[in-house]
């Protein structure tokens, strides 16, 4: 029994890689492609520059490496994504991320092309991405299973600059929301808009709304969406309904959070000036933060060991608290790019996701 746990604890932080395609403007620009996914998705190299002109291969191995013919479909398969659905209506806490440099696939992994998420997703969208698919799934689930009473809720923040913003209940002008401790619930952001969805329509419409007014909210701080968090929640909560069922009366509390990451790219230090310098320094501080905070627990949930968690270092770490180490499921996606021009990028990201496994 002891050993299952261990076994399992060591499995509850997963990493993948997801190399986009390159593209032929970037092929224009003499770039080539020099990050390559093995046959059986297990590994990938990348060819990197020696000395004197010279190359060599880095091979890094994760739970799954997924090539730039990877569909968004393929995605939910190989990432076991449904596994991870199935688990928050059991209860558990989900977290999904996507790490990486701006424009190495975040955003398409994560939501699909901004502009044509499928209008219900009842048919669904060859380009719709994790999320979509996961609200398709999970509202199909509710209306058909009979164990328990489902009911799902929604809602989507934005954090820049160590500041919380609401991106369903949108204000251009409002001040950040404050992030309070509670001893029951944990960490929490007071007065941020909780959707109750009772139906698959009123989920997507969070989604785009949440999505329209990441893009608005960046004009309005002008800063580049890449420079924030966003934090899609979903709240599944069910009664059960069987009174012979042993958790009959227990309402379990799950919980999805789809984490779209500011870029991890150094910024150029000629552009790191007053607002940007700060920006920069709490983009970087949040990234180490939640960087430390997996690392820890993939450490000690190998070594079956329990240890210092720096919860609260960031907000963005705070607010994951109760998503990250105990029972929850952690799924990192680190998204690259192919390029030969981006090499170092690559090689950084590809060392941040190793420190998470
Ligand atoms: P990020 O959010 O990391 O900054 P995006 O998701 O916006 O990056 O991706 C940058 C561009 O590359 C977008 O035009 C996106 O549609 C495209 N793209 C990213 N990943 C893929 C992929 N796997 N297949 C096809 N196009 C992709
Ligand atoms: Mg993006």
């Amino acid at each position: 029994q002891q050993q299952q746990q261990q076994q399992s604890d060591a499995d509850n932080i997963k990493v993948v890689v997801r190399l986009r395609p390159l593209f032929p403007h970037e092929q224009s620009k003499g770039a080539a492609e020099v990050a390559h996914v093995s046959e059986d998705y297990s590994s990938l190299k990348v060819v990197v520059p020696g000395p004197a002109g010279a190359t060599m291969q880095k091979e890094f191995s994760f739970h799954a490496c997924l090539g730039p013919e990877t569909s968004q479909a393929d995605v939910m398969a190989l990432c076991g994504i449904q596994q991870l659905l199935d688990a928050a209506l059991a209860g558990y806490h989900v977290t999904i991320f996507a790490y990486g440099q701006t424009g190495s696939g975040k955003t398409h992994t994560m939501s699909g092309k901004e502009d044509i998420i499928s209008d219900d997703a009842y048919n669904g969208h060859e380009h719709d991405g994790i999320i979509s698919r996961a609200v398709h799934y999970l509202f199909q689930q509710v209306h058909t299973r009979k164990d328990a009473k489902y009911s799902l809720k929604a809602s989507y923040l934005e954090i820049y600059n160590e500041g919380v913003y609401d991106l369903v209940h949108f204000n251009p002008k409002a001040k950040s929301l404050p992030v309070k401790w509670d001893a029951s619930y944990g960490f929490y952001v007071q007065g941020l808009k909780v959707v109750p969805c009772s139906q698959q329509r009123a989920m997507m419409e969070v989604i785009r709304t949440g999505m329209k007014h990441r893009k608005v909210g960046s004009h309005r701080l002008n800063m580049e969406s890449s420079r924030s968090h966003a934090i899609m929640t979903i709240y599944c909560d069910a009664t059960p309904t069987d009174p012979n069922s042993y958790d009959f009366g227990t309402i379990r509390y799950g919980k999805l959070s789809f984490v779209d990451l500011a870029g991890s790219e150094r910024v150029k230090d000629s552009m790191s000036e007053g607002t940007m310098l700060k920006e920069t320094i709490n983009i970087n501080k949040s990234l180490s933060a939640l960087g430390k905070v997996i690392s820890t627990l993939a450490e000690h949930d190998a070594a079956g060991t329990t240890a210092h968690v720096p919860y609260r270092d960031s907000k963005l770490t705070k607010l994951l608290m109760d998503s990250l180490g105990g029972s929850a499921l952690t799924l990192m996606i680190a998204c690259c790019s192919p390029s030969s021009l981006q090499v170092e990028e690559t090689l950084s990201t590809l060392s941040y996701a190793t420190r998470a496994k």
